[in-house]
C-alpha cells in the first residue's frame, strides 16, 4: 500500500470518529509507524508501507477511534519543547500547564528549592529544572506508577547530572522538614459533578488526577492550607486551577494569610493562581 493512500484513508475514518482534530491525529500516527512525517508524506506519497506497517496504523486508529487519547497511543506528549513519556497512570501534561513552569523558572530564587505536588509524570518539576539547573527541584505523588512514569522523564530528559528529587506520598507528607522558596502545582480540580458532560478521552486518564471532592475544590484547599507551614517567608505558591475557582481562590488564600494573582491562560481562562505572604 502507498502511504499518501494510507495517510487518507487514516483522516477519513477518523473523520467520522469523535475526535476534533482528524487530520492531526492521522498525521501523527502514520509518523509514529511510518517515519514519515505529513508534509513528506504529502511530496513522497507512493512510497511502499508494509503490510506489518498498515496494521499498526489500523490498530492505533480504532484505539483513537475509541476515544483513547492520542498521547496514550504513541506513548508521548510534547511538554514546554520536551518529549515525555506517558501512559495511562498519568495525566497527559496540558499546554495550559506550561504557564507555571513560565512563572516557576521566572520567579524562584536563584538557588532556591522548589517542590512540584502531584508531579505526575514529571512534567512541571522536570521541565523546570531544565531550564534552572540551580534551582533544588522535589516531587511527589502519591501513585507509585505515576513515580516510575517521572523517574523514567527526569532520567531520560535531564541526564544524570542534573537530577530531581521524587517522593512517594499525600501532598507535603513527605518533606514536613523541608521549607521551600516555590511550591508548584497542577492538583485535580475538575468537579465531578460535570463528568458525564465532559470528553469521552477525559475516561482513558487517572480519574484521581482530574477530579477532586467538594465540587473540584477539596485538594485546592488543603495545598493552600498546608502551603503556609511549608514555605520561607519570601515563599510563592502556584497552583493550577479551574476556571470557575477564581472567587473561591481569593477568599482561601486571603483566610489563609496570602496575597494572590490570577493569570489567565492561552484561551482567556483564569488558570494559575499566584500567592505569596501578605
Ligand atoms: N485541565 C484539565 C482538564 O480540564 C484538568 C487538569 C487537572 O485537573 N489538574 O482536562
Amino acid at each position: 500500500m502507498k502511504v499518501g493512500n494510507v495517510l487518507q484513508e487514516t483522516i477519513d475514518f477518523l473523520k467520522s470518529s469523535l475526535t476534533q482534530s482528524p487530520v492531526l491525529d492521522a498525521e501523527l500516527i502514520v509518523e509514529e509507524v511510518t517515519g514519515m512525517p505529513g508534509h513528506k508524506v504529502r511530496i513522497i506519497p507512493d512510497e511502499e508501507v508494509s503490510q506489518e506497517q498498515y496494521e499498526k496504523i489500523c490498530n492505533y486508529r480504532q484505539r483513537r477511534k475509541e476515544c483513547e487519547p492520542i498521547a496514550y497511543i504513541l506513548g508521548k506528549k510534547e511538554f514546554y519543547s520536551l518529549n515525555f513519556n506517558v501512559n495511562k497512570d498519568v495525566l497527559i501534561p496540558r499546554p495550559e500547564t506550561e504557564l507555571i513552569v513560565d512563572l516557576a523558572i521566572y520567579y524562584t530564587a536563584p538557588h532556591g528549592k522548589l517542590v512540584d505536588i502531584g508531579t505526575g509524570s514529571g512534567a512541571i518539576a522536570v521541565a523546570v529544572k531544565c531550564n534552572r539547573p540551580d534551582i533544588q527541584v522535589y516531587a511527589s505523588d502519591i501513585s507509585g506508577k505515576a513515580l516510575v512514569v517521572a523517574k523514567n522523564n527526569a532520567e531520560t530528559i535531564l541526564g544524570p547530572e542534573r537530577q530531581i528529587e521524587l517522593h512517594k506520598g499525600y501532598l507535603f507528607e513527605p518533606f514536613r522538614d523541608i521549607r521551600f522558596d516555590m511550591i508548584v502545582s497542577n492538583p485535580p480540580y475538575v468537579d465531578p459533578a460535570l463528568r458525564e458532560y465532559l470528553q469521552r478521552d477525559l475516561e482513558y486518564e487517572p480519574q484521581e488526577a482530574l477530579y477532586s471532592a467538594e465540587g473540584g475544590k477539596e485538594i485546592v484547599t488543603k495545598l493552600i492550607e498546608d502551603a503556609r507551614d511549608m514555605l520561607n517567608d519570601e515563599g510563592m505558591l502556584l497552583i493550577e486551577i479551574s476556571e470557575s475557582m477564581s472567587e473561591y481562590i481569593i477568599e482561601k488564600s486571603s483566610e489563609s494569610g496570602f496575597s494572590v494573582s490570577i493569570f489567565q491562560d492561552y484561551s482567556g481562562l483564569p488558570r494559575i493562581a499566584v500567592l505569596k505572604n501578605k
